[in-house]
């Protein structure tokens, strides 16, 4: 059994969030063979040399106790937690997947993305992930400290908060030529993304094959998972 989980959104002021992350590790991600995790897992990472800080050695104490106990453990950057990195993946057992990843799963292969990149309306939000992906700006913001990370990750957040509330929702999901474009590019059938926070499962047709896309719940409201055993897949969400 493989799952699936996204927009966790993690962060020491969400102790709902972590205690729903915290009994998922412990009980259904136990014995599944793998757990993908698709993006923004934090509300935010600074930077890798922020292990150490009490919140963050929490979920990383709980992953580590997962991969330890034999469950294969897959991360992917989402747009909150990019700088995730090597030292990361060390301290969890965890592996870093690229975005777009394409694994088989029951057989079919499936592209795996976070899902910001299939949001090509959002134009500034594009113009932005640009330049957080550029190295020069991650290298100037690595070189700060990290409580001037931290501060200047808050600014970045509330100034986001306004951009989302001022912008029409359909801006902020997907883009159906980008979802084709993307599984007539790497010959699939099926997408599993998060980042919209709008959890369900769409069909479609691209050059006449049926597709289907399968979009992760966020942790803010249930939260849940995507679950995937043997060639079924479904969601379930927390009680
Ligand atoms: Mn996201």
């Amino acid at each position: 059994m493989q799952l699936f989980i996204s927009d966790l959104h993690l962060a020491a002021e969400r102790p709902e969030a972590t205690e729903k992350f915290i009994a998922f590790l412990e009980g259904k991600a136990r014995g599944a063979q793998a757990l993908y995790v698709l993006g923004d897992l934090f509300e935010y990472w600074i930077g890798d040399d922020d292990l150490d800080e009490p919140f963050n050695a929490v979920v990383i104490g709980f992953f580590a106790a997962l991969t330890r106990a034999g469950t294969a453990l897959y991360l992917m950057h989402g747009n909150r937690d990019l700088l995730i990195g090597e030292r990361f993946c060390r301290a969890t057992g965890g592996k870093l997947l690229p975005d777009p990843s394409v694994i088989e799963l029951g057989g079919e292969p499936t592209l795996l993305m976070h899902g910001d990149t299939l949001c090509t309306d959002d134009h500034d939000y594009q113009a932005w992930r640009r330049t957080a992906h550029s190295a020069e700006f991650q290298r100037g913001f690595l070189a700060k400290s990290l409580d001037e990370r931290r501060a200047a990750v808050h600014v970045m957040r509330d100034r986001s908060k306004a951009v989302v509330k001022a912008k029409a929702a359909e801006i902020m999901d997907v883009n159906d030529g980008a979802v084709r474009e993307a599984l007539r590019k790497h010959g699939v059938r099926r997408l599993i993304h998060g980042h919209t926070h709008r959890q369900g499962r769409h069909e479609l047709q691209v050059d006449g094959r049926r597709c289907e896309r399968w979009v992760l719940p966020d942790w803010y409201g249930r939260g849940g998972y995507l679950e995937a055993d043997g060639t079924r897949l479904r969601f379930r969400l927390f009680d």
